[in-house]
């Protein structure tokens, strides 16, 4: 079965609507029709099974014939801030990270960052990357839509980003592996996993983030590539939190 994104807001009892490129795709490229059974998810912890009911130029409007919880959301509230790379690589790590159930991306300003935005949002790099988690919502059929949080710079993420559970900053050159301990033996609710840009954090920021209260961890004797390093660093704490082979606890 195909599924559409569909904004919660355009659920209303048994009506659905999807509109725009969802609706164009359905219609023009898989040509549906009226009494298709399709799949939607609405990036808020929901999937419906729905039937087409009436198609309009870029509008579907759809009766609603179960809701379910989604499958696919982890125990773990994961949020990752990455050292800002290139563009390419960017859009790459978010349909990445969104495969892997994190829950909160935020793009970080470093000392080194190749690539130095201004903190802040740029809309139409932000569209872009949310119209990339969206595909990737419907394709790996998670339940909750990666959010993408406002550039920061790494001061301001150090002060601000408190509130999780367990934080823990990735470096080459830390002497510590990561392990269960770090996340309680996988109990802690949430978790915030620092990563730097293609070239690397600064001996200053790595020192900054321990003094900060993070937890400097490496991830083998090898140098990742910045983009191996997120994926390795997503999976091992999902991994630990159960979600990765354990069946998700739903929360
Ligand atoms: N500084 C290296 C590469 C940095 S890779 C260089 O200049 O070639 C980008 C990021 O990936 C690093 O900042 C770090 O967060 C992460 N990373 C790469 N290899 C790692 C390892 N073995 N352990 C922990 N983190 C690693």
């Amino acid at each position: 079965m195909r599924y559409f994104y569909v904004d919660p807001s355009a659920v209303e009892g048994a009506l659905a609507v999807i509109e725009g490129a969802e609706a164009a795709h359905a219609r023009h490229v898989l040509r549906l029709s009226r009494g298709s059974e399709v799949g939607l998810v609405d990036g808020c912890g929901f999937e419906y099974r729905a039937v087409i009911d009436r198609m309009l130029p870029g509008r579907i409007e759809l009766q609603i014939r179960e809701k379910i919880p989604a499958a696919g959301i982890p125990s773990l509230r994961l949020g990752l801030a990455q050292g800002w790379l290139k563009e390419k690589k960017m859009d790459r790590l978010v349909r990445t990270l969104s495969e892997l159930g994190v829950a909160r991306l935020i793009p970080l300003v470093c000392a080194r960052a190749v690539v130095k935005p201004a903190a802040g949002r740029d809309a139409f790099r932000f569209e872009r990357w949310r119209r990339i988690a969206v595909e990737a919502l419907k394709q790996c059929r998670r339940g909750v839509l990666l959010e993408i949080g406002e550039g920061l710079r790494f001061e301001r993420l150090l002060a601000a980003e408190t509130a999780w559970e367990a934080r823990i900053l990735f470096w080459e050159e830390a002497s510590e592996p990561l392990s269960a301990a770090d996340v309680r033996g996988g109990e802690v609710t949430s978790a915030l996993a620092v990563l730097g840009p293609e070239g690397g954090f600064s001996r200053e920021e790595a020192e900054r983030a321990a003094a900060a209260g993070f937890l400097l961890r490496r991830l083998g004797p090898r140098v990742l590539r910045a983009e191996t390093a997120a994926a390795a660093a997503a999976a091992l704490l999902q991994h630990l939190a159960g979600d990765l082979g354990a069946t998700p606890k739903r929360s």
